[in-house]
């Protein structure tokens, strides 16, 4: 069943366009059911149920993690974590950035834009980003350890099709304001939207990962 699903939503994304399955509250078991059947990369987003999972399944698969990180985790998720999509303030940034340089890693993110209407959401703001990627852009030593590969956002929860469009259009338009500002950031070419109900929709609106969970596991118990 996973299996087939996988192999379904695999037959329409566009080459270079990166399936994250999303397995949270899901079991290693469901986890090794969906590698058996090719799949690598796997979401994740509370940082214990991350930690350990990781240990207990293949070496070769590749972490994102996309969930609310508190900076008193971070050793539980960088360690691991292939690329961290959620990074959703600038005290989380600067703790990422500390952690790096304490470890002598430099740490893949994306920063996630606040996109939508409600206000549980969390996010940056595009001013905030705009700041940011100024600073990252100099080479400013505040962000030496920390690799950011583009932007993160969830669409409105609504059954509203152009609501969500609209909200993919303005963080699509976004990220090509970045890069336009920003030509020198050869890797800054991430835009990671598009979940269970909305991945056909993000596509349009160039996705180049999208994060699905319960299209391919079923319903979080
Ligand atoms: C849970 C989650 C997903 C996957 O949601 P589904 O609707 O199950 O596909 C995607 N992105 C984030 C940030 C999530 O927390």
């Amino acid at each position: 069943m996973i299996a087939e699903r996988l192999q379904s939503i695999q037959s329409e994304l566009p080459s270079g366009v990166e399936l994250v399955a999303v397995s949270k509250f899901h079991p290693a078991g469901e986890i090794l059911e969906a590698y058996a059947a090719g799949q690598r990369a796997f979401g994740e987003n509370r940082p214990q149920e991350f930690a350990a999972k990781v240990p207990s399944l293949p070496a070769d698969i590749r972490w994102h993690f996309i969930g609310h990180l508190q900076t008193n985790k971070l050793k539980l998720v960088l360690p691991y974590a292939a690329l961290v999509q959620s990074v959703d303030s600038r005290h989380l940034l600067d703790a990422i950035q500390a952690w790096g340089a304490a470890n002598g890693r430099i740490v893949p993110i994306l920063l996630e834009l606040h996109l939508g209407a409600e206000e549980t959401k969390g996010g940056f703001t595009q001013e905030e980003i705009m700041a940011v990627m100024d600073e990252y852009a100099s080479g400013a030593a505040s962000l030496s350890c920390v690799r950011i590969r583009g932007l993160m956002g969830m669409a409105t929860n609504t059954d509203d099709e152009d609501v969500v469009r609209s909200d993919f259009a303005r963080i699509r338009a976004f990220k090509d304001r970045l890069s336009a500002l920003h030509p020198a950031l050869a890797d800054f070419t991430e835009l990671s939207i598009g979940m269970s109900g909305d991945w056909r929709i993000a596509l349009e609106y160039g996705a180049t990962i999208v994060r699905i969970g319960t299209a391919i596991f079923g319903p979080r118990k």
